[in-house]
């Protein structure tokens, strides 16, 4: 068995993923237990540091860093010395891919968890998936992260997060990157986000909530169309309502009110006022005291060129964003995302992890106001994101776990970013799922600014990609002009052979616009 090499100057080299160690090698159909060790070299000089791998009978590997010295340090750009760290990234998705490619890179990160992950993202070495780790069961990861020696979890979908996990692993010492139950209720029930809206003076649509449909619809009388109608709870993304008549509005309270749809999460509507401007969103890191704005980033929600047809969890995005000037950015932060910061730690809820505010620069004021929460990244935003952020994301995410955002700083490419996402025929309608995907190899390699962020896919019998989710792939390039990076992403585009999967031409335009204004 080779070993692993990396220059010092680097300060990388404890990092064996599949990459260091050959991707088909890790990739086998293992069927049985193989354990193996290697003592590393490091640039030259032989490390006391033993690394034990474990691959298991579920053809995924699991490498262990055993015996290994506690004070184990790495030097940052900086000069300071700072241990590292074994991070456990929760979810399976394309932000959470992500998230593991961002940690990867990260000089402090000594290896990547993620549970359950896909078969892409433990096909591209950005992490070790485990997809028989039980994330519902809070007392399962809690024993998955002491074996394993993990000193960082970063909780990338809602759910847990609503049903305690963060809660859980904190009381048990493990850092967590995630809100607590309490706090993702700024998501989880839009009538708690209004009403710290009201309490702390946040700009947001008027509104009233109701539980009695005859009341709802007199409101709405009162007020006349267009009107928003939203189910208070989580609604896998079809809880609102945008009313452009009576009647429209009439018929979303007979589903959540009368009917029932939506379940608990629809049994109280929040009835909003129609904000008209154009749409925004800002993303800022959070300790539970004080927040850092992430650079901007905005996704196209619309299913078809142009954005027209029904809402996605978002069909690709780009970073930054021209709208997002820092004048606004510093409005932003000053009216809503400090005073909510503030005013949950002022309710004895301090908010720790990403706070995505959907925000709508309001034509007639022009003036930002707060439309909802996400409590984590939006799929699309945060691979742009990710591929973005040059600095030490391990770190970054362990100083807001402990408080210390304050004294941090983040520092981003400047190249643009865009990320086109395929998905299958059919989405967000119904679509099926197992259909062949080829030459995703191929197409990573059309330019080295290129990077495939799988959110849904598995392998077949035969090793083939399969799609296994509405939303599939994040194509995602970077680029010195928007239109390099979208050339990129539409010539990677060209080379995945994927006849069941479309996506949009269009991503970008909003950006593209901006500079032919400016330029002209
Ligand atoms: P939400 O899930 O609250 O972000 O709403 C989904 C989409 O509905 C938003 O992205 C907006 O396009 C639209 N929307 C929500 N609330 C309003 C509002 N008060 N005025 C206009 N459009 C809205």
């Amino acid at each position: 068995m080779a070993c692993a090499c990396a220059s010092p100057s680097t300060n990388a080299s404890l990092r064996f993923g599949p990459k260091a160690l050959g991707k088909k090698f890790l990739h086998g159909h293992l069927k049985s237990v193989v354990s193996y060790s290697v003592s590393q070299t490091f640039g030259g000089l032989s490390s006391p540091i033993r690394v034990d791998y474990h691959a298991y009978a579920s053809d995924h590997i699991v490498r262990a860093f055993k015996n290994r010295d506690a004070s184990t340090t790495v030097s940052l750009t900086n000069g300071s010395l700072k241990k590292r760290v074994t991070v456990l990234v929760i979810g399976g998705g394309g932000r959470e891919h992500a998230l593991c490619y961002a940690l990867e890179r990260s000089p402090s990160c000594d290896a990547v968890f993620c549970a359950p992950g896909n078969s892409g993202i433990a096909q591209s070495g950005d992490a070790t998936c485990i997809p028989d780790l039980d994330i519902t069961n809070s007392d399962a990861v809690i024993s998955f992260c002491r074996n394993w020696g993990v000193g960082l979890v970063v909780v990338g979908p809602e759910a847990p997060l609503v049903a305690g996990l963060a809660n859980d692993l904190v009381k048990a010492g493990i850092p967590t990157f995630g809100p607590s139950a309490e706090a993702a209720a700024l998501e989880g029930s839009k009538d708690f986000m209004k009403k710290l809206c009201d309490k702390y003076n946040i700009p947001t649509a008027e509104y009233q909530t109701f539980t009695n449909p005859a009341k709802a619809k007199q409101y709405i009388k009162d007020h006349g169309a267009p009107i928003v109608v939203k189910a208070d709870g989580l609604a896998a993304g079809k809880g609102v309502v945008v009313a452009m008549t009576l009647d429209e509005a009439f018929a979303a309270i007979d589903v959540m009110l009368v009917e029932g749809s939506f379940g608990s999460a629809g049994s109280r509507v929040i009835i909003e006022e129609f904000l008209d401007g154009e749409e925004a969103s800002f993303f800022a890191l959070v300790d539970g005291e004080t927040a850092l704005p992430l650079e901007s980033a905005q996704d196209h929600k619309r299913v078809g060129d142009g954005d027209v047809g029904p809402n996605t969890g978002g069909m690709g995005a780009y970073s930054p964003a021209p709208i997002m000037t820092e004048e606004l950015k510093q409005k932003v932060m000053e009216a809503i995302i400090l005073p909510t910061v503030k005013g949950m730690a002022a309710e004895g809820c301090k908010f720790i992890g990403v706070l995505y505010a959907g925000l709508m620069i309001e034509k007639k004021s022009g003036l930002p106001k707060l439309i909802e929460y996400n409590v984590r990244f939006g799929d699309p935003e945060c691979q742009v994101l990710m591929m973005r952020l040059e600095s030490d994301l391990a770190q970054v995410l362990l100083a807001a776990c402990r408080g210390g955002l304050g004294k941090i700083s983040l520092t981003w490419s400047p190249e643009l970013a865009t990320v086109v996402v395929m998905a299958s025929e059919g989405y967000p309608g119904a679509y099926k799922n197992g259909t062949v995907i080829k030459n995703l190899d191929e197409a990573e390699q059309v330019s080295p600014a290129v990077k495939i962020f799988h959110a849904g896919t598995t392998l077949d019998r035969d090793g083939h990609f399969v799609a296994a989710g509405g939303r599939v792939l994040g194509v995602t390039a970077k680029g010195t002009d928007i239109e390099e990076a979208r050339a990129k992403a539409y010539d990677a585009l060209d080379v995945v052979d994927w006849p069941e999967g479309f996506y949009r031409h269009d991503i970008g335009w909003r950006a593209l616009k901006h500079r032919h204004m400016v330029a002209h």
